[in-house]
């Protein structure tokens, strides 16, 4: 089955006064139709550049996709300029952004707003975008939507705003919602709310999401598969279960021991692990292995070759020279 996106050797690189940061470096990433795919790490990983780069939406210059391609239903997404994106954005992949504040416009009612995207990507009146926009704002749970259509985007709190960006992405019914770590700006109880909230329209509008995420408990929570990133690049890929019932890459070992456990007794509790270290500046990153300053298990090899990306089970794969027999 032909993959939804399917992202193949993609580098996506900034020019900066230091050095070409290789922000982006050599990342596979796949998704099928209606799927749920994390993608996780730390800060800096290069999770939100590489889901920024589906649409060039990251400022070129200095950024610039240097290599790979970004197939969406068998189309290359690379080549495209920002302008010839225009009709995919939106109608085809949607994008909900960390911060709503900074990417709503001010000055603009929400329903002008969305109802605006409409327009731009469907041939509907004036009167059918405000009735389409308010059954949006009702199916992301907008108590008042039919009076809330007419406010601007400071008279909502910022659980609101969130699904006020949920609703303007889904809008268009794309087949593809990008989140990139759309409840980090949220309290607690509304980040629940909002991650429910976005998995309830996956199931009625049937599209795939890529969520991206520092967390691993929301990882656990929403995905049916997962990609590990560390320094730019991808290393480990497996279904949920399988991610969290047999992680394999000390990276993502790592990542699973610092999440917190209420499920144990006192008596089976642990501490909780933090991974020593940071990420390598990617302006000329470290030969061989880029998590190798961090590892508990390096070996000489690791400094001096690059792990490849294999699989070890059916549909995990990982990149690490550990049990390496080739
Ligand atoms: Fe650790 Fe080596 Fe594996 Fe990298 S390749 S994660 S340094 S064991």
């Amino acid at each position: 089955m032909m993959a939804l996106l399917d992202i193949k050797g993609l580098k996506t690189h900034f020019t900066t006064d230091d050095g070409i940061v290789q922000a982006v470096d050599g990342v596979d990433i796949s998704i099928n139709r209606g799927e749920t795919l994390c993608v996780v790490g730390e800060s800096g990983c290069g999770k939100t550049v590489t889901a920024m780069s589906i649409l060039k939406l990251i400022a070129m210059p200095p950024g610039k996709i240097v290599a790979g391609e970004i197939m969406f239903e068998g189309r290359d997404l690379a080549p495209l300029t920002s302008h010839q994106l225009d009709d995919i954005r939106a109608k085809e992949i949607g994008f909900i952004f960390q911060e709503p504040m900074t990417s709503l416009n001010p000055v603009l009612t929400i329903g002008e707003q969305i109802a605006e995207s409409l327009r731009r990507h469907e041939a509907v009146t004036r009167k059918q975008a405000l009735e389409r926009t308010i059954e949006m704002l009702q199916l992301v749970q907008i108590p008042n939507a039919a009076g809330r259509v007419h406010h601007y985007p400071h008279q909502f709190s910022g659980g609101m705003r969130q699904r006020v960006m949920i609703a303007m992405a889904l809008a268009c019914r794309p087949k593809l919602v990008i989140a990139d770590e759309p409840t980090t700006a949220l309290d607690v109880t509304i980040q629940a709310q909002i991650l429910d909230l976005l998995q309830d329209m996956k199931e009625r509008l049937g599209m795939a999401v890529m969520l991206i995420t520092h967390a691993m408990g929301v990882v656990a929570e929403t995905a049916q598969r997962v990609v590990v990133m560390y320094a730019g690049k991808v290393v480990e890929e497996a279904p949920v279960d399988e991610l969290f019932g047999n992680p394999s890459h000390p990276y993502t070992q790592g990542l699973i021991r610092s999440i917190p456990r209420i499920d144990l007794d006192a008596e089976h509790k642990t501490r909780l692990e933090a991974i020593g270290g940071s990420v390598p500046i990617l302006i000329n990153p470290p030969p061989g292995c880029r998590f190798a300053s961090r590892c508990k298990h390096a070996m000489s090899i690791c400094t001096e070759q690059e792990p490849r990306l294999r699989e070890i089970a059916p549909g995990h794969r990982m990149a690490c020279h550990l049990g390496d027999a080739s």
